[in-house]
């Protein structure tokens, strides 16, 4: 095990930062649906990592398109130069993006996916003379990762409040009408267009002239699983359709299969202007993000050659030769074991075991979606996030990774899961339930 003298160098900056260096705990190995402790134990992983690791860990076909190019070609340029995985990757990936998504920026996070999709938001309305489109639109409780433009657009106020002002001309649409309900998760039909109406109230206040684009995932993650009520998404296209704004899903949680359609685009069936991605695109194992695009934006950057100039953005590392094999090995071990489309084969059985633990002590509501799932804990009072923190650290010590998100036990396993590690993993989450926690 690591000694407190190990550890002294190594800042974790979240809230667990001091009480994770008193009693740390490690991964070693990883394979299939399963990392190994430091001391030697089996944990079932119920979280994919970070919602990443999509194909299961230490696949074959990724890990060795690694070992291949790490010897072969090890880095090139993305400026002015490039390689042909990068152009064999961003075919690829327009082979199973939705209809409409013509092209690919690469990246390096999902923080970065979003920065880029807001810069060429922004560029795009430049280069087609609509210059005065600079007003950008989140929604309350969304996650964009932690960078400046991410945390601006994301709608939570913890995330960014020690930053000073960030982007200006931001709004963000409200999660709920109804505080007593929440329409997101108690999924009120009835309210779904109606939410995103209020998009209509935003740009009228604002003049729809001056608004570049809308942001959402089109289903928070991070922020405890909020599924979109019926018709609020299709709305949300409408309304930017009518006014001119660009609407850009992100996806980095919910693309590469995790609904059980590679995209939550197809998976909806909404048609957005730009998508955001990483995590499963290289199965969280090498960093790298992609940003699609259609055809009506990249072909307005290409209309003349000042306004490629004025477009500087791109990263040293993007569309770096090691990330795009290891892109290419991921789409391989997708492709060949069906897991784009796998868990909708799964879903319903997901659902049953899930909502199976929905007497378990403190369960206030369940809510699932393709392969994700969230058990929310009523909070112990004054004491917000206790309870779920310690039903995740039961769940690791008795070999079970769960994610927790406020008062949220989040789940998004590999999607290789069996329904008999299904069935384990839900019976070790309800013992952990079923404890005193
Ligand atoms: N957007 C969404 C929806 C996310 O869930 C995340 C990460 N959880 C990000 C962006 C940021 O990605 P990264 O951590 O790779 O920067």
């Amino acid at each position: 095990n690591a000694t407190p003298n190990d550890l002294r160098a190594f800042w974790m900056p979240f809230t667990a930062n001091r009480q994770y260096k008193k009693e740390p705990r490690m991964f070693v190995k990883a394979k299939d649906m399963h990392y190994t402790t430091h001391d030697g134990r089996q944990v079932l992983d119920g979280t994919a990592g970070l919602w990443c690791v999509n194909a299961g860990h230490c696949r074959p076909l990724i890990t060795e398109a690694i070992q291949q190019q790490a010897g072969e070609l090890d880095y090139a340029p993305a400026f002015q130069l490039g390689h042909p995985k990068a152009f064999e990757l961003a075919n690829r990936l327009i082979d199973i993006a939705p209809d409409g998504m013509e092209h690919v920026l690469y990246t390096n996070s999902g923080s970065e996916s979003v920065e880029t999709a807001l810069k060429v938001a922004l560029a795009y309305h430049k280069v087609k003379g609509n210059g005065s489109r600079t007003r950008l639109i989140g929604r309350e409780r969304g996650y964009h990762g932690v960078n400046f433009g991410g945390i601006s657009v994301g709608g939570i106020v913890t995330n960014r409040k020690m930053f000073g002002t960030l982007l200006t001309g931001v709004d963000h649409l409200p999660h709920t009408h109804l505080p007593e309900k929440n329409a997101f998760t108690k999924g009120e039909p009835e309210h779904g267009a109606d939410l995103a109406t209020e998009l209509e109230r935003i740009v009228t206040l604002h003049d729809a002239s001056t608004i570049a684009a809308v942001i959402v995932e089109p289903v928070a993650g991070s922020t405890g699983v909020l599924i979109p009520p019926k018709g609020y998404l299709q709305k949300l296209r409408d309304i930017c359709t009518k006014h001119g704004i660009l609407l850009i899903f992100d996806e980095v949680i919910t693309g590469y299969g995790r609904l059980g359609a590679p995209f939550a685009a197809q998976y909806f069936d909404v048609k957005p202007d730009m998508i955001v991605t990483a995590k499963g695109l290289t199965n969280g194992v090498i960093p790298m993000g992609a940003v699609f695009v259609t055809s009506e934006i990249h072909d307005a950057f290409m209309s003349g050659p000042e306004h490629m100039i004025e477009f500087f953005h791109g990263y040293t590392y993007s569309g770096n030769p090691i990330a795009c094999a290891a892109a290419l090995g991921t789409l391989d071990t997708y492709r060949d074991e069906g897991l784009l489309t796998r868990g909708a084969e799964l879903a319903p059985y997901w659902a049953d075991a899930l909502h199976s633990l929905k007497d378990c002590p403190n369960v206030i509501e369940i809510r699932n979606i393709g392969l994700i799932g969230a058990i929310e804990l009523a909070p112990i009072a004054g004491e917000p996030t206790k309870r779920a923190f310690s039903a995740f650290l039961k769940a690791y010590e008795s070999g079970y990774l769960i994610r927790t998100t406020g008062d949220i036990i989040a789940l998004s396993p590999p999607l290789i899961i069996t329904k008999a590690q299904i069935d384990e993993l839900i019976d070790g989450i309800r013992k952990v339930l079923q404890s005193n926690i």
